[in-house]
């Protein structure tokens, strides 16, 4: 994950608004607003960038547990 925008430089975290085309170009909210959601290199569309958040590896880690409970209750 990119950690600035491309465009204006501004700091990027894992879990602040931002943009990417498909060949990872990042770009902050306030740009990507400004280009009308294309982005400026290779012309693609700007889609909004998934958060990372910090809590990612316990929710993995617990996940397979509760899937398997919920997949025996339907049966
Ligand atoms: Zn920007
Ligand atoms: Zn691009």
């Amino acid at each position: 994950m990119k950690t600035k925008c491309e465009a204006c430089g501004a700091p990027l975290q894992n879990d602040s608004d931002a943009s990417i085309c498909s060949y990872e170009c990042t770009f902050c909210s306030a740009c990507t607003a400004e280009m009308d959601n294309l982005c400026p290199n290779c012309g693609g569309e700007l889609c909004a960038r998934p958060r990372r958040t910090t809590g990612a590896v316990q929710i993995t880690r617990r996940a397979p547990a509760r899937l398997l409970r919920s997949l025996r209750a339907r049966r």
